[in-house]
């Protein structure tokens, strides 16, 4: 479970997050959307972590990562698994080079390294594209192995920051249609953030609506989409 409380963040004198409440349940589909400059990226980056908040708490399995140092902190970050716009693949690492990295990093043994790849490669139907380069790759075969680096250690929530911006409409169907699948078999809790209110209407179990950093609007994908 993701529970936001308060969540603040402010540059110098501009406050981008305004105190977001915000709940996501074990293994729900919850979605943030919002025009651009409305904080988004920022909420994203607070959730994984790459940004401390001002102030709130993000609590996540119990934790507040918000509160959390050093070694805990890398542990709580492992949680969270992070699909990122255009994938963000290293270009000079093939896609199962790609996947492997963050297990690398962890210092797993190769033989583990090579079996998750392996498993993950297939999950996301990639396995016939292991030794391929980024750039020999579609848009949306890039963000495949994205998601199957971001669930390279386990995460139990993976947060997707405009994974289909820039996709086809195939494409993007197809991306989703992944990540509704891997909720279902996995269990992982999603938290899709995006601009596009089109690519929630299906698989979101609930929308927050985030402007000039507030949440202006929450509830179904019915709900918000009639009310906006
Ligand atoms: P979105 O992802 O919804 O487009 P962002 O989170 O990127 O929104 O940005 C929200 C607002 O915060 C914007 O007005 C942006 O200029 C501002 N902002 C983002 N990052 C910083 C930063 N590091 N320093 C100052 N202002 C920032
Ligand atoms: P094992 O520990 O034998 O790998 P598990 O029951 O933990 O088996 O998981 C079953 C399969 O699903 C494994 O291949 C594992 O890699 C994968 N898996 C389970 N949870 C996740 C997750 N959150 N992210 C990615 N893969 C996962």
């Amino acid at each position: 479970m993701i529970e936001i409380s308060g969540l603040t963040k402010v540059y110098g004198q501009t406050t981008v997050l305004d105190g977001i409440d915000f709940t996501v349940a074990d293994g729900e589909i919850a979605a943030v959307v919002g025009p651009s400059g409305a904080g988004k990226s920022t909420l994203a980056r607070c959730i994984n972590l790459l940004e401390r908040p001002t102030a709130g708490s993000v609590v996540v399995g119990g934790r507040d990562l918000a509160a959390l140092s050093g070694r805990e902190l890398r542990r709580a970050r492992r949680e969270i698994g992070t699909v990122f716009q255009s994938a963000n693949l290293l270009r000079r690492l093939t896609a199962a080079q790609n996947v492997a990295l963050p297990m690398r990093h962890r210092g797993l043994e190769d033989a583990e390294v090579r079996r998750r790849v392996g498993d993950l490669l297939e999950r996301v139907d990639m396995l016939h594209r292991a030794n391929h380069f980024p750039s020999q790759l579609s848009g949306g075969q890039r963000q495949r192995i994205g998601i199957a680096r971001g669930l390279a250690l386990r995460p139990s929530v993976l947060l997707a920051d405009e994974a289909t911006s820039g996709l086809d409409p195939e494409s993007t169907r197809s991306i989703l249609g992944l990540l509704t699948g891997l909720r279902d078999e996995l269990g992982v809790t999603l938290l899709v953030i995006t601009h596009e209110m089109d690519v929630v209407r299906g698989i979101a179990d609930q929308v927050a609506q985030l402007d000039h950093g507030r949440i202006v609007e929450h509830g179904s994908v019915v709900d918000v989409v009639r009310r906006s």
